[in-house]
């Protein structure tokens, strides 16, 4: 499950910030999961609540919010959703080489204290 050690260097990352900012305590982690990361919302949460016991962000929520896919089609000059890993464009049916959004794994925000 490597949920895990994302969520570890997640961690990680928070509580330099974390430190940076003067601040011990988590109080909130925004991450960025793209539906085509590989990563499992529900697995990361899991790890997020088995790793954070004894942590800066003991007492933190987790918002996940999970980015759809998307595509370019240059022929159509249009984005799309696509749901599979083919990648075709619903209008023309031509393979698009080129993925827009759906890869993210990021932390996009922390609020600490
Ligand atoms: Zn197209």
């Amino acid at each position: 499950m490597h949920e895990f050690s994302i969520m570890q260097s997640t961690l990680e990352t928070a509580a330099q910030k974390m430190s940076v900012a003067g601040a011990t305590q988590i109080h909130r982690l925004s991450v960025r999961i793209g539906q085509l990361s590989g990563v499992v919302p529900e697995a990361l949460r899991f790890a997020f609540d088995a790793l954070k016991t004894g942590s800066p962000a003991a007492g933190a929520e987790l918002a996940i919010e999970e980015i759809p896919a998307v595509c370019w089609c240059a022929d159509c000059a249009a984005e799309f959703a696509t749901a599979d890993l083919k990648y075709e464009c619903p209008r023309c049916h031509q393979p698009s080489g080129d993925l827009r959004r759906g890869k993210e794994m990021e932390l996009t925000s922390l609020e600490v204290s």
